[in-house]
């Protein structure tokens, strides 16, 4: 099996280019298309069949440069091209033409056959000056179609006219305001505002005012946004949080925090990892707080990212209260936290009106002298669930003061691992054989423990593993 290919996508400059369709039928046409208005000097070589492309020719726009394609002609061509496809439906022929771009190092695509090819065209939505381009790296061209239908139906009527609005606006906006950080701020508060409303209708003067208001508005005191980022899943993001997540200038993130969540934080913000593994702190609560309030007082919009609720276990009080004790503005947005998800994505509901009234939240982290610290008489009992976090080290202990302080030994347990991520995996047992059963099966951090009958009401709702 070959290697499969990766893409990257850019926006290549063309005005100042020449490049080169071979072929002339329908094909050859929609590629045409493409450098149409958009490459200022456009060769055609092949017999022409297709109206449009004739039509092309008879206007000017595009150079004719012979009805056969021979592969001796193309090294005189070659070289002058900054990119080409090759659109005939001789396969073989596209193949020898690719073959001859590669050697002169020209960019060439060969309709519908990726492999030889060094570029392959996304599909497009134009709204120039805006354009999305939508690429599955050739592996789903349907899809990317699909896609762009449901990208263009979200986006609204008059966006050339709002880009074109902002791109006039750039150069007074720059010589205004030399600082960048406050231009960004700026921007955005009119992008969100009424202002892109207004130009989004046309409506000029009164955008522009918008602007000046929002360019005279922006605080130069930076925020704090103790953001919950739920328990993995990016799909559980709320949209305050990836608002924010867009718009920070800064993001303090710990390994709670995975990689797919990360990818949807503002790709120039600055990533700052405050790790925080069970006695393993790389920055200190102490020095958390302080670099918060340090950046926030520079100005910067920082991101504090957390996982779950930054409410629930989190320390994320602690935070808000150094913050407001400093004099920092600070937001806080609520995230799904880890009992929430990990009973949604095992199928093990909290609460149940047969057997839990409640459902207690409780932290299984362990003091320094590794004993647990916890009312051991009003958990031990039924009728309700335990959702311990940070219980996966004191496992034993933890079994063992329930079962000592009144739960029976084949009362029902879980420990969901990596809720709600695509390696999670639900492991059942008892308080009796728990513990054991972590250590068998090797379970990892982060991990959640349900404790109560609500586990025998498990339902295997979607692909999970047991
Ligand atoms: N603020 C977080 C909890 C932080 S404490 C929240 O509201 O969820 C860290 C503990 O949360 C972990 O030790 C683990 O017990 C639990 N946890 C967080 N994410 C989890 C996940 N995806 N799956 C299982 N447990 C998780």
């Amino acid at each position: 099996m070959t290697k499969e290919a990766t893409y990257l996508p850019i926006a290549m400059r063309l005005d100042d280019a020449r490049a080169l369709v071979i072929g002339g039928g329908q094909v050859a046409a929609n590629k045409l298309r493409l450098l149409l208005g958009r490459c200022s000097d456009i060769a055609v070589l092949g017999r022409v069949d297709d109206p449009e492309i004739a039509q092309a020719v008879a206007s000017g726009r595009v150079t004719h440069l012979g009805d056969s394609i021979t592969l001796e002609a193309l090294p005189a061509l070659l070289p002058e091209m900054r990119l080409v496809f090759a659109a005939t439906d001789d396969f073989a022929l596209n193949r020898a033409i690719a073959a001859a771009a590669r050697e002169w190092r020209v960019a060439i695509c060969v309709v519908d056959d990726p492999d030889p090819s060094t570029f392959i065209t996304p599909a497009i939505i134009d709204r120039t000056p805006v354009q999305i381009a939508i690429s599955t790296n050739g592996a789903a061209p349907v899809l990317a179609r699909r896609l762009r239908m449901q990208i263009e139906a979200l986006l609204p009527e008059g966006l050339s006219r709002l880009s074109r609005f902002m791109q006039a606006q750039r150069n007074w906006i720059k010589q205004a305001q030399p600082d960048t950080l406050i231009r960004r701020r700026a921007w955005e508060n009119f992008v969100d505002g009424p202002g892109a409303e207004q130009a989004l209708r046309g409506e000029d003067e009164a955008a522009r005012r918008s602007l000046e208001e929002a360019l005279s508005g922006v605080p130069r005191q930076g925020e704090v946004w103790l953001v919950g980022a739920g328990p993995g899943d990016p799909d559980l993001l709320t949209l305050a949080a990836l608002r924010l997540m867009s718009n920070a200038d800064s993001v303090l993130y710990d390994q709670l925090i995975p990689p797919a969540i990360m990818d949807r934080v503002r790709r120039d913000a600055e990533r700052v990892f405050v790790g925080k593994k069970r006695s393993k702190h790389s920055l200190p609560q102490d020095g958390i707080n302080e670099e918060l309030i340090r950046r926030a007082r520079a100005g910067e919009r920082v991101l504090r990212l957390k996982g779950g609720d930054p409410f629930i276990f989190g320390r994320g009080g602690e935070e808000m209260e150094a913050l407001v004790d400093a004099g920092v503005t600070v937001r806080v947005i609520p995230g799904i936290t880890a009992a929430s998800g990990c009973g949604a994505a095992a199928g093990i509901p909290l609460t149940h009106r047969d057997c839990a009234q409640s459902c207690v939240f409780v932290t299984g982290h362990a003091r320094a002298d590794g004993t647990l610290n916890l009312d051991w008489a009003s958990l031990a009992k039924k009728g309700q669930t335990l959702a311990i976090y940070m219980g996966l080290a004191p496992m034993a202990d933890l079994c063992a003061q329930l079962m000592a302080h009144g739960l029976p030994p084949e009362w029902p347990a879980a420990v969901i691992e990596h809720g709600t991520r695509h390696d999670q995996r639900v492991h059942v047992a008892t308080l009796a054989t728990l513990p054991a059963l972590v250590i068998e099966r090797q379970v990892v951090s982060p991990a959640l423990t349900l404790v109560g009958e609500v586990v025998n009401h498990r339902r295997i709702i979607h692909h999970q593993e047991t």
